[in-house]
């Protein structure tokens, strides 16, 4: 059996930690690098380290910036009395990749997980309610997936809300249970947008 250099096996074994790569897709993307000319290497190491050197977390919204304040947050069309709450950053691309949304977002970090020890504190729920307070939002479109975490971090926050004028939303059916809104297709969305339900 062929057993590659130790240092080529490490490469291997960094890039297999990245979400959905697989051992397999790994040694090909490791043999795919090293074989590929060295300016290339060079340039991805480069952009590698400038994201994470020069990104940061907006904060009004949490969501990645390369200032203070983030280009959608910054943006003056924005419809600034809709809020869509979505778990991860990541989870805004399918919203903007699909145009669905005209409104702001806000990240929570994560969602409740009491038996792990996440608690609103541990995300940024307090932060958000801080913002519903001071802003003049009318409706807070809760997408936070359909996993049973995702499903009581909004019910947690609607009950928050119980009170407020605020109307809350959260996406209709039709994103599978479990998975995950980045992997979500435009048509998908722009449905499960649409025919979004109150809570
Ligand atoms: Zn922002």
């Amino acid at each position: 059996m062929y057993s590659s250099p130790p240092v080529l096996e490490k490469l291997v074994q960094e890039i297999s930690k990245l979400p959905g790569i697989g051992r397999k897709t790994a040694r090909r993307l490791a043999f795919h690098l090293i074989s590929g000319d060295r300016e290339k290497m060079e340039n991805l190491a480069q952009v590698l380290m400038e994201a994470k050197n020069k990104l940061v977390h907006c904060k009004l919204c949490y969501g990645f910036a390369e200032s203070e304040i983030c280009q959608i947050c910054d943006n003056p069309r924005r419809d600034r009395e809709s809020l869509c709450v979505v778990e991860r950053a990541s989870d805004i691309l399918p919203f903007e990749n699909s145009g669905v949304h005209k409104g702001l977002y806000f990240v929570l970090g994560g969602v409740l997980s009491p038996l792990d020890g996440i608690k609103p504190e541990s995300l940024h729920i307090p932060e958000l309610i801080e913002r519903l307070e001071k802003e003049n939002i009318k409706e807070l479109i809760l997408a936070l997936g359909s996993s049973p975490e995702a499903e009581s971090t909004a019910l947690y926050i609607d009950r928050v809300l119980l009170n407020s004028p605020i109307h809350r939303t959260r996406l209709a059916r039709g994103i599978p249970v479990g998975s995950d809104l980045e992997f979500i297709d435009d048509v998908t969305m722009l449905r499960a947008f649409k025919e979004r339900v109150k809570i």
